[in-house]
């Protein structure tokens, strides 16, 4: 026999028993995004690699290490497996011209992939659901984004997940800080890891990020960017921090967020959860006023985050919150030949009632059909039999509740479950 095959690692399998959670969340997350009136965009899964490198950057872990790319062998062009979002969305608004008739207020949702270490919380096709509001300047947008996010934790149930800002300023503070930061690292380049080293002229930001505890105490004596900033990005920034107040959302600034990716300007946050251990960051993005003209299109200014969703579902279970979905109503148990005949039938009804419906197959008598419905997690047994076809009736049993059985027409039938369930939590 040959060895069966298994899924890549990193790569997992959402089954049935996992999916009503999904589902779940996925309900609530639509919900969400129409009551803020975000539009949805949907991109392909393979993009051409070049998108990643001029978007993210050429010198980011992600471009550097963790992308799957891949030669086309029919053509020969470099592809890449998409490790997030943004860069297909910018794409997709030049490609199509999407901000012609004025702002646009997105979402998309689906796989990313990234060759990572797997571990809890960190996978190599994970899903993310992310916002992207393209056009807007004011630092209300950066505002409204945090806003929606605390909205989210709030319908979802969820506490304990603190936020924290900061500014990066634009796009001139950016370069006078760099280039002061990178004399500084040069003046201390034997302190430097091999890591830092590489990215000293490339992208001496990042080293900011470091998390060797070697280099922590040069990170901390840095040039800061905050001095960089100049007074109408100073502005922006405390617009966003009035608004964040004036909601009642809690944040502290850490002036070393800098986010992992080179498109980001003014506000960066990430929301963190000390619950999810090392992998805590569960929602992250900010403004990145630059990428559009970056990526050759019209200059436009946006903003947006990503939620990681295995994390944000992690911090559900963590939570205890009831994740579950409604059960199936009813599951048909027939038997004979009359009634084979009808099930069909009387199942269809059921349907079209709004009721959702398991027709047993597969033969057996009532005992062995009734484990089943009990199994099934079905609200009720719909039994048909000989006696069921000659009084032109089906018999209801309910396998949650101890509640005798009893015939009904097929329209009492209909409701008394519709009824039924509609008094269910
Ligand atoms: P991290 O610091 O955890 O590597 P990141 O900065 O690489 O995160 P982003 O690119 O900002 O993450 O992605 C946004 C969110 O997507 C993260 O906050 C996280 O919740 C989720 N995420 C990122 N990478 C993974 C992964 N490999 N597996 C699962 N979720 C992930
Ligand atoms: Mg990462």
């Amino acid at each position: 026999m040959s060895q069966a095959l298994q899924a890549v690692r990193g790569m997992n399998d959402i089954l049935p028993d996992q999916t009503p959670r999904w589902q779940w969340l996925e309900t609530r997350l639509h919900a969400w995004l129409a009551a803020f009136g975000y539009q949805e965009i949907r991109t392909p899964i393979v993009e051409q690699a070049a998108l990643f490198s001029r978007a993210i950057g050429e010198v980011t872990d992600i471009v550097e290490k963790e992308m799957y790319t891949f030669t086309d062998a029919l053509n020969g062009e470099q592809l890449a497996l998409r490790p997030e979002g943004t860069a297909a969305c910018v794409r997709a608004i030049i490609e199509h011209s999407l901000l012609y008739q004025g702002p646009r207020r997105l979402w998309y949702q689906g796989a990313m992939f990234r060759h990572e270490r797997p571990q809890k919380g960190r996978y190599r096709q994970f899903h993310q659901l992310g916002i992207e509001a393209m056009g807007f300047a004011d630092a209300e947008l950066d505002a409204e984004h945090l806003v929606m996010a605390a909205d989210l934790w709030q319908r979802l149930g969820l506490s304990d997940l603190t936020l924290e800002i900061n500014t990066l300023g634009d796009s001139t503070a950016r370069a006078r800080h760099r280039s002061k930061l990178i004399a500084y690292f040069t003046a201390h380049e034997s302190a430097l890891d091999e890591d830092a080293r590489r990215r000293l002229h490339s992208n001496p930001l990042r080293i900011l990020d470091s998390k060797n505890p070697a280099m922590q105490a040069i990170v901390e004596a840095a040039p800061k960017l905050m001095d960089e900033i100049d007074d109408i990005a100073i502005a922006h920034f405390e617009t966003v921090q009035r608004i964040l107040r004036a909601h009642d959302i809690a944040f502290t600034i850490n002036p070393r967020l800098v986010r992992g990716l080179d498109y980001y300007n003014h506000t960066v946050f990430e929301w963190v959860s000390h619950q999810l251990g090392a992998q805590g960051t569960v929602c992250a993005g900010g403004r990145y006023d630059g990428l559009m003209a970056q990526m050759g299109g019209k200059p436009a200014p946006a903003c947006g985050f990503a939620i990681g969703l295995e994390r944000l579902l992690l911090l559900c279970e963590i939570q205890a919150i009831d994740m579950k979905t409604p059960p199936t109503d009813v599951y048909i148990v027939h038997q004979g030949e009359a009634a084979q005949h009808h099930v069909w039938q009387i199942a269809r009804q059921l349907r079209q009632a709004g009721i959702s419906t398991l027709l047993h197959c597969g033969g057996g008598n009532f005992k062995a059909q009734m484990k089943k419905a009990d199994a099934s997690g079905a609200r009720f047994a719909v039994i048909i039999g000989d006696n069921e076809i000659a009084a032109q009736q089906i018999t209801l049993k309910s396998l949650r509740l101890d509640l005798p059985q009893q015939a009904y027409c097929a329209a009492d039938a209909i409701q008394h479950i519709l009824t039924f369930r509609s008094s269910q939590p």
